[in-house]
């Protein structure tokens, strides 16, 4: 196995599954492994430059100046000023750095990678802040709305952001490579950081038996997911996503009622 630093970290995504490579599986098949292809370029959207310009912020100021000088192009405007959306990651950053239950929770090594081996798979994390001698780590989360109730199709129940992307089946897989390398426990912790203005904050906590359901999730999943990565199952197309639209191909009638469900 590679060994991953911060060089080739995004790089070797067929080495190692990644928390958020296994939920763009889960969500559509067809899509996650056409970018894995390269067949699609990733993403590299708004959303998640904001991100990214506020974890900067956090892990030190020559990482924030350097994010700021490599996104120029995508954070200005033609006429060179800040675009909206950067500012609102400003306003994040300066809103964190202000709170002190923030600052007293965020202490640790920052930007960690860590790898493992979970249910067959050899998995990559990175994690925003790792208190390794108090048993903790912590991920910063940025979001539309903190409080935004999300309907689960499968659940059929409404559910928190949290859960909606995917964070409860990370911190599960975080904490599992965590405990296996340093042989004590952790307790994940989310920093959320609403993109609102003014901006809405919260500290969260996640209920073990939540964890331990999503890392069952992972299990009974994975090896589908694995499959369709390694090229031994066919891709199935979830048929709502952009990707999806856009190869789509009609191959006989729905009934009306079938449209919305
Ligand atoms: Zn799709």
């Amino acid at each position: 196995m590679t060994t991953l630093n911060d060089e080739n970290y995004y790089e070797k995504q067929w080495e190692f599954m990644s928390a958020s490579q296994y939920k763009s599986f889960t969500v559509c098949e067809a899509k996650a492994l056409a970018e894995l292809t390269g067949e699609i370029p990733k993403e590299n959207t708004e959303a998640f430059l904001v991100g990214n310009y506020v974890h900067s912020a956090f892990e030190g100021d020559e990482a924030h100046e350097q994010f700021k000088k490599d996104h120029e192009p995508e954070m200005l405007t033609k006429q060179g000023k800040l675009r909206a959306a950067f500012i609102v990651a400003e306003e994040m950053v300066q809103r964190l750095k202000k709170d002190t239950f923030f600052n007293n929770l965020y202490q640790g090594e920052k930007e960690v990678i860590i790898t493992g081996k979970l249910h067959g798979e050899h998995w990559k994390g990175k994690i925003d802040c790792l208190n390794i001698e108090q048993g903790y780590f912590v991920d910063i989360k940025t979001t539309a709305d903190i409080h935004k109730k999300i309907w689960s199709e499968n659940r059929r129940v409404w559910i928190p952001f949290v859960e909606a992307y995917g964070y409860y089946e990370q911190m599960a897989i975080y904490k599992n490579l965590l405990e296996q390398k340093y042989k004590k426990e952790f307790t994940p912790y989310i920093i959320a950081v609403s993109k609102q203005s003014p901006c809405d904050l919260e500290a969260i906590e996640i209920r073990e038996e939540l964890l331990v359901v999503s890392l069952n999730n992972i299990k009974g999943n994975l090896e589908r997911v694995s499959g369709v990565k390694n090229g031994e199952i066919k891709p199935r197309m979830c048929g709502k996503c952009d990707y999806c639209r856009g190869h789509k191909e009609l191959s006989g009638f729905v009934s009306s009622e079938e449209l919305i469900s």
